[in-house]
């Protein structure tokens, strides 16, 4: 039996990863430094450890016979509003979870090692405009992400890069999610990204009336990938044969503006009439979207779930969520 390590598995993309590979007949462990908060978690075994301490992490990839397969997911993020307030306390986190995890894992010995990035990799400067070029992989450099969140994934794709060329892991892989969304995501509370929050919103003003709020002028663009496009395209990337350590985008390449997916969601909820009211808030880059060329080619395969048929779901279940907490009325 295939063994894997899922580090933050307490996580949104996290939960969903350990049912698949458990699906997949793996054995898993799973390390976050909380439980999953929307439901049990599917893993053999669940430590709770805090991966920016060094010997959590060694502890973390320590197994008898050694790990085939693991998935450094573990960060300390949030959406806009957590990731352009929190710059300090992510740089420092963030740096030392993945330092530590790819250094034991090298000590230990695994048998690959997937990283997962971010598009906050991307210059701010080619991300101006809301009809913005989508962003290939090489356009990382010269450097200049917006945010320390984005420092830090360039800085640990370089880490996991280094690490590989120097033979002490063997097969790594790094990712650049664009956003991801869908069911046992974060909702509320400050962490959670523009879907989410305007699925929450959205069921607050069906059910409460008053207007959506929504951060900037609303034409910022963006491009979403539904979860279960993520974790396929995960498990295809971890299997591609060839791409090691280059960088691979995982998005969808539909941008749309955020007026725009509050009213995909709106039609959704069945609302009548959407009413927004702009508000100050921090937006991140003008536009952002991927270029799939690089992902099509090495994979053959590229996400393909609709707005409309990924939000549905996920607007179901966070309509739920926010009942079961009393924000309904
Ligand atoms: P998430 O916040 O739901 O999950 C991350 C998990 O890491 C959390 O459960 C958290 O408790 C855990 N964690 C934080 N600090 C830790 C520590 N010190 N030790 C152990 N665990 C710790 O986020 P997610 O959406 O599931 O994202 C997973 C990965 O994908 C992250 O690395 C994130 O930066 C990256 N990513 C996600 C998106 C997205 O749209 N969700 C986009 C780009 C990149």
């Amino acid at each position: 039996m295939k063994k894997a390590l899922i580090t933050g598995a307490g996580g949104f993309i996290g939960h969903h990863l350990v049912n698949r590979l458990k699906e997949r007949g793996y054995w898993v462990r799973g390390v976050d430094i909380k439980r999953p908060e929307f439901g049990e978690t599917a893993a053999d075994e669940f430590l709770m450890l805090d991966l920016r301490e060094r010997e959590a992490a060694e502890q973390a990839f320590t197994v008898p016979g050694g790990f085939d397969d693991t998935y450094a997911l573990a960060a300390d993020m949030g959406g806009m509003g957590f990731i352009s307030a929190h710059h300090a306390e992510i740089i420092h986190s963030n740096l030392l979870i993945n330092l530590n995890s790819v250094h034991a894992a090298a000590n230990v010995g695994v048998g690959r090692y997937l990283y997962t990035s971010s598009a906050c990799v991307y210059p701010s400067g080619a991300q101006q405009v809301t009809d913005v070029t989508p962003l290939r992989e090489d356009q990382a450099y010269p450097a200049d992400p917006e945010d320390a969140y984005g420092w830090e994934k360039l800085t640990s794709e370089k880490i996991v890069h280094y690490y590989n060329m120097e033979g002490r892991l063997p097969v790594v892989r790094s990712v650049r999610f664009h956003n991801v969304y869908g069911p046992l995501g974060t909702w509320d509370g400050g962490r959670e990204k523009a879907p989410a929050a305007l699925c929450r919103k959205i069921a607050v003003a069906v059910h409460k009336g008053g207007p959506v709020e929504i951060w900037g002028d609303g034409e910022q663009t963006r491009s979403f990938m539904h979860i279960d496009d993520c974790i396929e395209g995960l498990e295809k990337i971890m299997d591609a044969e060839g791409l090691n350590d280059a960088p691979v985008n995982l998005g969808r390449d539909r941008m749309v503006s955020i007026n725009e997916l509050a009213r995909i969601i709106a039609n959704i909820a069945g609302m009548s009439e959407l009413v927004v009211e702009h508000v100050d808030g921090p937006q991140g880059v003008r536009g952002r979207n991927s270029d799939n060329t690089f992902l099509n080619e090495v994979l053959g395969w590229e996400p393909s779930i609709t707005l409309e048929d990924g939000l549905r779901p996920t607007y179901e279940w966070i309509e739920q969520q926010a009942k079961t907490a009393g924000l309904l009325g």
